[in-house]
């Protein structure tokens, strides 16, 4: 019967949309969130306190996400630290959101700054 054949060709057209729809929403649930993600342990993180400007190493604590408490003002300014490469320089990283280039020199050779970036001098992103 040819329209039972196209019928279940329609069936599997209509299944595997379904499935890449699925997928995509999935990556885009996952991706969204993973820009942000609270800590599975207590970390050691270097943070920049977007009041002062300054880099402070935090503790990130099992369950918390950016932006985190700064302990001596108990407010929550410490932004996560990128580091540019390039120009040897950190910045922070508005919280939920992720960053592949430079706010200053547009480089792509940036990353999550660690303790060996701690004396980098701090650039703040142009307003
Ligand atoms: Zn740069």
């Amino acid at each position: 019967m040819p329209g039972q054949g196209s019928r279940n060709s329609v069936m599997a057209i209509v299944s595997i949309l379904v499935i890449v729809a699925a997928t995509a929403f999935l990556f885009w649930y996952f991706k969204g969130r993973g820009d942000n993600p609270a800590a599975a342990r207590d970390l050691s993180v270097v943070t920049i306190d977007i009041k002062t400007n300054k880099m402070y190493l935090a503790v990130q604590k099992k369950g918390e996400s950016f932006p985190l408490e700064h302990p001596k003002t108990g407010e929550r300014t410490l932004w996560a630290a990128y580091v540019c490469r390039d120009e040897k320089i950190l910045f922070p990283v508005q919280p939920g959101t992720m960053t592949t280039t430079c706010p200053s020199c547009a480089s792509n050779m940036v990353g999550g700054a660690t303790k060996e970036h701690r004396n980098y001098r701090v650039v703040m992103p142009e307003e």
